[in-house]
């Protein structure tokens, strides 16, 4: 499993990223809120978004996401 996290500030298209621990794009810790510990960014989001409806996943972890199940 991998620790999951939100960016507290918004992009701007107003959505909220989702990152794993790890992430290139992880923002700076003061920037970021835990969500978790899950499988893979799609259950993240689905914690992310009781709390940030406008949460999206980050593109690098989503491709990371997909390289580890294939
Ligand atoms: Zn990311």
């Amino acid at each position: 499993m991998y620790r999951y996290y939100i960016n507290k500030n918004a992009q701007t298209n107003g959505a909220h990223e989702v990152h794993r621990l790890g992430s290139r794009f992880l923002p700076k810790s003061e920037h970021r809120v835990s969500i978790g510990f899950f499988n893979n960014i799609q259950d993240a989001i689905k914690e992310a978004l009781k709390t940030h409806p406008s949460s999206k996943c980050c593109p690098s972890c989503l491709k990371f996401d997909r390289r580890n199940i294939m």
